[in-house]
């Protein structure tokens, strides 16, 4: 690399240039891309409104793939939460139904 200060060449682990003393400016490593809000969300919101969790978790990833945005992880995890509670919730529902229908017939 070069040193930006007066051009001469340099090595490329230094950080201050050996001849003008000048620190040597870097390029900005790539910035870590920025987390996509709706996959945080959708993330809570999963854990409160599974169905609401679920939709902003679906379109939080479709955005992150768009954007290559970061979250993709979080909103698959939005998207598993929010499921894993609806199919809890369908059990849930299905044992009081069997339970409900058993306690008629025992009267
Ligand atoms: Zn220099």
């Amino acid at each position: 690399m070069f040193c930006k200060n007066c051009g001469k060449e340099i090595d490329d682990k230094a950080v201050i240039c050996p001849n003008c003393g000048v620190a040597v400016e870097r390029e900005a490593p790539a910035a870590t891309p920025k987390t996509n809000t709706l996959a945080i969300v959708g993330f809570v919101l999963s854990f409160f409104v599974a169905i609401a969790g679920l939709v902003c978790s679906i379109i939080a990833r479709k955005q992150c793939k768009e954007r290559g945005e970061g979250g993709a992880g979080l909103a698959l995890a939005g998207i598993i939460i929010s499921i894993a509670e609806m199919v809890i919730a369908v059990i849930y529902f299905v044992i009081i139904i069997v339970a409900l229908i058993a306690a008629a017939g025992a009267m």
